[in-house]
């Protein structure tokens, strides 16, 4: 079977091209112009690239964009002294303080104290919560699982999931639980696997969707893939490529990729499957907050 390789990097384009437009389109009516705050804190090289493409996707979108990036040894006081003024910030639409913080300081009570009608990560209780009660509409879902399930709908031409079963393997807060109330919401039956599970292969091998959250390169195997299934892998791992050159490495996906795309009927590559999209969906969910706050509705994706 050839599968259809999902373009992670073409559907985040075209995503991007629909908040700028609706963008355009909100600023023209209402006056009103999304605002996005990135906090970080340290000096983490890994999250400053994450936060400059933020910036500038933000830009691209035609956002007002702040960042602040604040010292490693930052009290936690003054850490929640920025996310309290953001939160009073009638400029600011979304609010994201980048992940990991340094260890002194509480990432739990920081996250709670996001407002959480600004909260673009969707990690705040009230967002879970929402997610978890079904009030999609109204929650803000983590951006990676919201993206792989625009990946899903358009992979499969519908977001009516009845009849489809659905394995999410890994339940983490910020993958795996949301992805499997998303599927849920969307008529999938759906299992959630992790570590503990027994015999995961014929688990696996029952999913018409499958999703890999687990942060474990190649692990799942093109046999454990049923024939024609929708192929998700949000996994990013990077491994040694000694064919490369000395010292080169590769990243490369949960799943076994060459051996799975032989089973599945649309599978995401990695890189540019389900990575690409998460930006995106973040300028989605900045773009719903100042929607929201103008009374208009979002577009969807
Ligand atoms: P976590 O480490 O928080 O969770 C991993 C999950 O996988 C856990 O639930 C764990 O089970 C489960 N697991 C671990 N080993 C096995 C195993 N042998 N069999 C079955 N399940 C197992 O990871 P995240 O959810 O944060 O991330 C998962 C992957 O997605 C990573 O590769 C990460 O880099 C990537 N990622 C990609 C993003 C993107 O933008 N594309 C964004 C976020 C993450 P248990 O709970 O029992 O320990």
């Amino acid at each position: 079977m050839t599968p259809n390789v999902i373009d992670g990097k073409l559907v985040a384009e075209d995503v991007v091209a629909i908040v700028k437009d609706a963008t355009a389109k909100l600023v023209a009516k209402t006056g009103v112009v999304p605002g996005i705050a990135v906090v970080i804190v340290g000096e983490d090289p890994a999250s400053q690239v994450y936060v400059r493409s933020k910036g500038k996707k933000a830009h691209d979108c035609g956002f007002h964009s702040e960042t602040y990036t604040m010292p490693a040894d930052t009290a936690e006081a003054d850490l929640l002294a920025k996310v309290a003024d953001l939160n009073a910030d009638p400029a600011i639409h979304g609010i994201l303080v980048q992940l990991p913080l340094p260890k002194h300081i509480d990432e739990g009570k920081i996250i709670q104290a996001i407002d959480p009608g600004k909260d673009v990560d969707g990690f705040h209780f009230i967002n879970v919560g929402m997610l978890g009660t079904g009030e999609i509409d109204k929650a803000f879902i983590p951006c990676t699982p919201a993206g792989s399930m625009v990946l899903i709908r358009r992979a499969l031409g519908k977001s009516d999931l009845s009849g489809l079963t659905a394995v999410v393997v890994g339940r983490s807060n910020i993958v795996g639980k949301p992805m499997a109330n998303l599927l849920l919401a969307a008529n999938a039956t759906v299992t959630i696997a992790h570590s503990r599970t027994p015999d995961l292969p014929a688990l696996a091998r029952t999913a018409d969707i499958l999703v890999a959250a687990v942060g474990r390169p190649e692990m799942i195997k093109g046999d454990w893939v049923k024939p024609g299934a929708c192929v998700i892998d949000v996994g990013i791992n990077r491994i040694d490529a000694p064919e490369k050159g000395e010292g080169k490495t590769r990243l490369v996906g949960d799943v076994a990729y060459d051996s799975a795309a032989t089973n599945a009927g649309s599978i995401t590559p990695v890189p540019g499957g389900v990575g690409p999209m998460t930006i995106a969906m973040l300028m989605a969910n900045t773009l719903a907050s100042a929607c929201r706050e103008a009374g208009v509705d979002a577009p969807s994706y």
